[in-house]
């Protein structure tokens, strides 16, 4: 599957926020939109004209889909299927997304990044319940363990990784075990739980695409 691979922060610059994409870096004083950084290409804010609807609505669907690191197919399918679900179809978008094993291992902080999750799991370093599983859009299900195969276990990157999670814990859906590398996924989060989130408004994601 086709995956983007330019240069990261330029995406953050783009949508003006931070996408969190390059794991540590997005913490600390490198990061562009610290320091207040433009968007490529743009003239400074006074100079720019209003945005119209759609290009309010096509810039929340890209901050989404980057920030997951999803490339337009795989994003519109997701939508697709959020669509054929019950309930509210944007909601049911979230609880996708948060399912996909890539986001699932980044959240259990066995990776600083998504994008660095998705490479773990391609490489076979993480198991979904005791069976190695190397697609990263894989779906995880309320009740499945998630750990780190047996063979990668001494691999550093993970141990790095998981000193975020004495920093600051994981989300309430899931569970960890950092001394034996495994985690669980709880149930799929509500809306309201995905704090990290709050501020993407999927409603204008449901609107293009309803268009
Ligand atoms: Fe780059 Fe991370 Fe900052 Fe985005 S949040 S601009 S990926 S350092």
């Amino acid at each position: 599957m086709a995956r983007y691979t330019g240069p990261v922060c330029r995406l953050c610059r783009t949508e003006q926020t931070k996408l969190f994409l390059k794991g540590n870096r997005c913490k600390s004083d490198k990061c562009p939109i610290n320091r207040k950084a433009l968007p490529p290409g743009k003239a400074p804010k006074s100079r720019q004209a209003k945005r119209s609807d759609y290009a309010v609505q096509l810039r929340e669907k890209q901050k989404l889909k980057r920030t997951y690191g999803l490339m337009e197919t795989q994003f519109r399918n997701t939508f697709e299927k959020a669509l054929r679900m019950t309930g509210k179809t944007g909601e049911n978008l979230f609880g996708l997304l948060e399912r996909r094993l890539d986001t699932v291992v980044y959240r259990l902080r066995f990776a600083s990044s998504r994008a660095q999750a998705r490479q773990l799991v391609l490489h076979g370093h993480i198991a979904v319940n005791g069976k190695r599983v190397n697609v990263p859009s894989f779906t995880v299900k309320p009740g499945d363990e998630i750990a780190v195969h047996a063979t990668a276990k001494k691999l550093g990157v993970f141990k790095d990784s998981l000193q975020e999670f004495g920093r600051s814990g994981v989300m309430p859906w899931l569970s960890v075990d950092p001394d034996n590398m495994v985690g669980k996924f709880n149930a799929v989060p509500h809306r309201q739980d995905i704090t990290d989130m709050a501020d993407i408004r999927e409603q204008l994601v449901v609107e293009l695409y309803s268009k």
